[in-house]
């Protein structure tokens, strides 16, 4: 393959732990407009490094939802590509070999302190009021003592060496972020059992799938710390961030369950259909140069720029999702929606069984300027 270096690649890394959220879904339709709007390429890669939470089959159904929403992928676990695998779990070698090369440095130090070691002086700092930080009991271990200690098999992790600086993250929609020195300690980068921790795979992977654009969501901010240390302890050059703001729920509380559905699926189940999830998504912490609100898949690309990415955090208001399905549902040729709008009529026992095809869309073109999701 040839490698195009000005060529745009973003990713959308979700952890497989549950349904596709709306948040999620957000963050890969901005990806894929982004990809779409500078011809580049968007990456999808699972983040499954937490065993216990991670299943294939939230993968499974991940995958099924971006599918559905209709955004397609250049490379990824179920396609392939040249940077496979696509999946973390896979990619074990690769964190490890990294670990080492981080330890043979002397950037990073096997660490023998326990959970329980470390939790009680975490527990002890919060009382006293300091930012729990790892205090460093394992950094100056010598050398012959940590091969003694593994040898006779106690188990370490790996700790890296935090700089001691500030850091200034120039961010595409928060502006220059600063992170003063001593705001993160030694973190780990491998547990005890081999087992990679989240910032480490993740610069490890858009270094060596050529990321160039990192667009995700707000409440990774504090983490890009830590990867840019990374990023500079490898010598590798950062790519481009762009933390998008957060999406709250009606009373303006971080959007979660309590607010309703926040899985793509249950808005489908629902009868939201797709453009119209898209077309209220896009809208969550970006805007039009126009302001337009109705807009087809294709003005989206066009005019998908990160200058009009906003910092604001914005509310996700299931009146306007509603109105908006509502929009689309009128807007739709009638053949095409009544056929969506069958398997929600025949669910809810209306007697269409036998009916001539004519008779239902002419039967649903009557109420359908007043609907919301076609559950209604
Ligand atoms: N696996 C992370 C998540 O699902 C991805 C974070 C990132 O995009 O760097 O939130």
């Amino acid at each position: 393959m040839v490698s195009n270096s000005s060529e745009v690649r973003v990713r959308f890394a979700p952890s497989p732990t549950g349904y596709l959220h709306v948040g999620g879904a957000r963050t890969v339709l901005f990806n894929w407009l982004y990809a779409k709007n500078k011809g580049g390429k968007l990456i999808l890669r699972i983040e499954d490094t937490d065993q216990e939470r991670s299943t294939r089959e939230h993968e499974q159904m991940q995958i099924d939802d971006i599918k559905w929403l209709g955004f397609d992928y250049a490379e990824g676990p179920d396609v392939g590509g040249p940077h496979a695998p696509y999946r973390q779990s896979e990619r074990l070698h690769i964190y490890a070999k990294y670990a080492k090369e981080l330890i043979d440095t002397n950037r990073a130090y096997s660490c023998f302190c326990t959970d329980e070691e470390l939790t009680m002086k975490r527990e002890a700092a919060m009382k006293n009021g300091t930012i729990p930080q790892y205090d460093g009991k394992c950094a100056k271990l010598s050398k012959d003592e940590v091969a003694k200690r593994l040898a006779s098999g106690e188990k370490a992790t790996v700790r890296f060496r935090a700089p001691v600086r500030d850091y200034t993250l120039h961010d595409e929609v928060r502006g220059d972020v600063t992170f003063q020195a001593n705001m993160v300690g030694d973190f780990i980068v491998l547990r005890q059992d081999g087992m990679p921790v989240y910032n480490f795979c993740c610069v490890v992977d858009d270094h060596l799938m050529n990321i160039t654009h990192v667009l995700r969501a707000e409440e990774h901010l504090s983490n890009t710390v830590r990867q840019m240390m990374l990023y500079e302890t490898f010598g590798w050059q950062l790519p481009v961030f762009a933390h998008c703001s957060l999406i709250l729920g009606a009373d303006r509380s971080k959007l979660s369950k309590r607010h309703g559905a926040t899985s793509v699926h249950q808005y489908a189940e629902e009868g939201f259909l797709r453009d119209a999830l898209i077309n209220f998504l896009v809208l969550l912490g970006w805007s039009s140069p126009e302001h337009q609100e109705i807009m087809t898949r294709e003005q989206m690309i066009a005019q998908f720029t990160l200058d009009r990415l906003n910092k604001a955090p914005s509310v996700f208001d299931q009146v306007k999702l509603r109105w908006m399905n509502g929009e689309y549902i009128k807007a739709a040729p009638i053949a095409d929606i009544t056929a969506k709008a069958i398997p929600f009529m025949k669910k809810a026992g209306l007697p269409i069984e036998g009916k001539d095809p004519k008779w239902v869309e002419q039967a649903f073109d009557t109420i359908r300027g007043h609907l919301g999701p076609l559950e209604e």
